[in-house]
């Protein structure tokens, strides 16, 4: 029998049948319960994520979303209908006309700090040099403001290995959402239209269902191959893919602990440590909308011994930040991005 031949037929012996798999897959595909995922699973929709963050800036009806983002009109009543769905928007009838108006609720903009700190890593680590696109002035205390992650109870901000976790009474697992994974990494660059952002920088980055939940396996502790593979139950091409992006984009390095056969381990590096704040800050606000109570962890501050809520305060008073006190100077021309402009200070 010819070599070709020969390999051929030893391959197909021990080659599962596809849909087995397939079955078995979607049989045990079960993720941990996180209010991270939540959070994202919202936002991580490229065109949700602008939506949102237009009305950030305080764009309201339909048309000027549409022009401001030059989104197709089909895929906008889409959004607005599940973001509506979702009760991140209510509709309002504008004056006495019959236009309607999408405003964002109490849940919707309670999302703007988990932007912010999104925002801040992508000044940090994403505006190659240049001036970040905006600078935020906190109108509380009248300062230029970098916003921090803060512990709820003692006010200090709290970064990665300032926390320790355990399981609250929401751990557990769930059966991994049909869908929600398949997003294709290069359907990221979409959160990259329109104004240029930080948090479109940031999102870039870890906007992947697959990519986050990669970086919270670091968090988790889990550096290696085999480990994450199994923690997720991802497709070991995926979990390649994965990790080399987030390699290249400066999330982890690479390191061999062992060789024949040479394995590798993957460590968070002092930017991938920095996701440490807008994560935390995510996941106060799944914790807070989206799990009914039963919060899937709970974190403690190391230093001051006392269980907190993360929580986004101006570096300079240390208040909370909340949308309703911020102000913006751009280092961008907004006439470019149609809308009304954000609350520009002059
Ligand atoms: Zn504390
Ligand atoms: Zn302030």
């Amino acid at each position: 029998m010819p070599v070709a031949a020969k390999l051929q037929t030893a391959k197909s012996s021990i080659r599962p049948d596809p849909k087995a798999v397939a079955a078995r897959d979607k049989a045990i595909r079960t993720e941990r319960n996180c209010s991270v995922a939540r959070a994202l699973d919202i936002v991580s929709d490229g065109w949700a994520f602008l939506i949102i963050r237009e009305a950030f800036f305080g764009t309201q009806t339909f048309e000027a979303f549409r022009s401001a983002l030059g989104i197709p009109r089909a895929t906008l009543t889409d959004r607005l209908k599940k973001l509506t769905q979702l009760a991140i928007f209510r509709q309002a009838a504008a004056g006495s006309s019959q236009r309607k108006e999408y405003r964002l609720t109490k849940m919707g903009f309670d999302l703007y700090p988990s932007f912010i700190a999104l925002m801040q890593f992508g000044d940090r680590w994403l505006s190659k040099g240049k001036p970040p696109p905006l600078t935020l002035v906190h109108m509380t205390c009248g300062c230029d403001s970098h916003p921090v992650v803060t512990c709820s109870h003692c006010g200090e901000s709290v970064g990665a290995h300032d926390a320790k976790y355990r399981d609250g009474p929401g751990a557990g697992r769930c059966p991994a959402k049909e869908g929600r994974n398949t997003r294709r990494a290069s359907d990221g660059s979409r959160f990259l239209l329109g104004r240029p952002s930080s948090v479109s920088r940031a999102l870039d980055i870890i906007g992947d269902k697959w990519s986050f939940m990669v970086v919270r396996e670091g968090f988790f502790g889990n550096r290696r191959y085999d480990k994450i593979l199994n923690e997720l139950a991802i497709a070991p091409n995926i979990l390649t893919d994965r990790l080399n992006r987030l390699v290249a984009g400066g999330v982890f390095r690479r390191r061999q602990y062992q060789s024949s056969p040479d394995r590798y381990e993957y460590l968070l590096t002092d930017m991938g440590l920095d996701l440490y704040g807008p994560f935390i800050a995510m996941l106060r606000w799944g914790d807070r909308w989206l799990s009914k109570g039963q919060p899937p962890l709970i974190l403690t501050h190391i230093k001051c011994g006392h269980d907190f809520q993360p929580s986004v305060a101006c570096d300079r008073c240390k208040k909370p930040i909340i949308a309703a006190d911020m102000r913006y100077r751009l280092a961008y021309d907004p006439n470019s991005f149609g809308a009304l402009g954000p609350r520009s200070v002059d």
